[in-house]
């Protein structure tokens, strides 16, 4: 590409939305031992079914809360957790969060903070696409010190719906109520691939959480980046139609 056509595509206005997932793609938790979360999830599942251990028998990345709350749930012997259950589930699991998240808190992944400053210089609708309910969405994000970059109320979350692809449908609806947008996700695992293919999205995969590189690519990631930074834009505007 030509000097001049690069300065050009520098300034070239995004016009799409972008939704971010969170652990693993904007923050991860302590370099050592386990998250504020994952401790929160499994001090409830503790306290709730009086069994030990249930944490390490279901997935968590790229899972919802919901869904996170009810494998443990079923782990234990439950048949079949009811949506009282789990939303009483969830509404503990927060305020365990809130609790712990002093002693061992979110960071920012490395060039998060500049790549989305830079999408919203260049007139993006940036939001989120997160498996975390709301409020636990905002107090990772507070934690990590990356609130500032979002309105919450433009994004998709864990209490909006019980699969990824329809969490994602409603971060869209809520960043651009017509519908008109390209929309591009930003996620760590193959549910956020499969799940932005699901709704007909571009996805760029970021191999910083618990998947690899190729495992991104077998599932459908239109672009896989090594990391967040500035660049990120212009990736994104490459991938646009
Ligand atoms: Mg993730």
């Amino acid at each position: 590409m030509c000097a001049s056509c690069r300065t050009v595509q520098s300034h070239a206005r995004l016009a799409c939305v972008v939704l971010f997932d969170i652990d693993g793609t904007l923050l991860t938790g302590p370099t050592t031992g386990p998250s504020a979360g994952v401790e929160a999830m499994a001090a409830c599942a503790r306290t709730v079914t009086g069994q030990d251990g249930l944490h390490r028998r279901v997935e968590f990345a790229g899972r919802t809360d919901r869904q996170i709350a009810r494998d443990m749930l079923v782990a234990s012997g439950a048949a079949s957790p009811s949506p009282h259950q789990l939303d009483a589930f969830v509404g503990r699991y927060v305020e365990a969060l809130r609790s712990r998240i002093g002693q061992r808190p979110y960071r920012p992944l490395n060039g998060v903070r500049e790549a989305v400053r830079v999408l919203h210089d260049r007139g993006a609708i940036v939001g989120l696409g997160t498996g975390n309910v709301r409020l636990g969405a905002q107090a990772k994000l507070e934690s990590a010190g990356l609130a500032d970059l979002f309105d919450l109320d433009r994004g998709g979350y864990g209490d909006d719906a019980d699969t990824r692809d329809e969490v994602l449908r409603v971060g869209v609806s809520r960043c651009d109520p017509t519908g008109s947008l390209p929309v591009i996700i930003v996620g760590d695992t193959p549910y956020d691939v499969r799940a932005a293919l699901d709704i007909g999205a571009l996805c760029v995969a970021v191999p910083t959480g618990m998947y690899d590189a190729p495992s991104l690519i077998e599932a459908g990631a239109h672009r896989l980046v090594a990391g967040l930074d500035a660049t990120l834009a212009d990736e994104l505007r490459d991938l646009l139609p």
